[in-house]
């Protein structure tokens, strides 16, 4: 297996094989990431890709889920993508699901029918980073599309029939908008309604252009108990029945699953449990 840097995948896919099919992201700016800052976007060739799956089908042929990255993975051609699925299902007869990681940019670069033509060649799931559904911090953070384009994209991958899990930042909007980043949030995925919800917590890296924020004072983060006020609001406001929520990476301050909108009351329990007595997961021991 051929991996070109530090490789990432969604908490859930980490019992999967990752195919890394591109290299980078093709947007690389949002000002919180530093996931792939030293890496150029390109597109690996089919053949080299087609190989690999080859040989890894000779080592591991009983693997069930593969993963298929870099950042933004979904910007392959259509047609290139179509037949490295089927090379991928052919290849491992046990496969249950393929996975892909997905931006705004790169559904809006399919039509509906390209969309519908991935998932009947078995792509499973997309991993679509929404950050937030405020207009005011998706430009701040240079997310590179508006809140209306996140949404349409979302609900045309969708509607595709390919399922969808969104992934939102808590603080991403610090002590100026944490309010507007809960009503915002928890309004746009109201309208995606998407299959997964992914709640982190906002964790600032060295390097990014949101650490000199931090720095210079003018983003202030949010201390674990205002992340998890937050995280009150937004869950009151969901309203989103049969989505599952998970808010338990390790970047969290308080671990919280389960479904909506049934488990709502439980949730928000248990963070006010976690407020008013039990107290939040030590700085020490968070990760990205
Ligand atoms: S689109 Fe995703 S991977 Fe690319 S820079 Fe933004 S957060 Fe990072």
């Amino acid at each position: 297996m051929i991996y070109e840097g530090v490789v990432y995948r969604p908490p859930s896919e980490a019992g999967s094989w990752i195919l890394q099919a591109t290299i980078g992201c093709s947007h690389n700016r949002c000002t919180f990431c530093n996931m792939y800052k030293d890496k150029s976007f390109r597109i690996r060739s089919v053949q080299e890709l087609e190989d690999e799956i080859h040989k890894v089908r000779e080592l591991y042929p009983d693997i069930r889920r593969v993963f298929i990255a870099d950042g933004d993975a979904l910007m392959i051609r259509t047609e290139d993508l179509k037949y490295l699925l089927s090379e991928i299902r052919a290849s491992f007869h046990k496969l249950e699901r393929i996975g892909i990681y997905a931006s705004p940019k790169s559904i809006h670069s399919k039509t509906d029918d390209e969309l519908i033509s991935l998932y009947e060649a078995g792509l499973g799931i997309a991993y679509l980073g929404l950050e937030s559904g405020d207009p005011e911090i998706l430009l701040r953070v240079r997310k590179g599309d508006t809140r209306e384009g996140i949404i349409s994209a979302g609900k045309r991958l969708k509607a595709s029939g390919i399922k969808l899990s969104i992934t939102a930042i808590s603080g991403l909007g610090g002590k100026e908008r944490w309010r507007e980043h809960a009503l915002m949030t928890a309004s746009a995925v109201n309208e995606i309604r998407p299959h997964y919800l992914g709640l982190l917590t906002l964790m600032v890296e060295q390097g990014t252009e949101l650490w000199t924020s931090v720095q210079e004072g003018s983003f202030q983060l949010l201390t674990p108990d205002e992340a998890a006020r937050e995280t009150l609001s937004l869950l009151q406001e969901l309203d989103c029945d049969g989505l599952v929520f998970r808010s338990n990476h390790a970047s969290n301050y308080v671990a919280l699953k389960g479904t909506l909108n049934m488990d709502r009351d439980k949730l928000i329990s248990q963070l006010k449990r976690a407020i008013e007595d039990e107290g939040f997961k030590d700085e020490s021991f968070r990760r990205l």
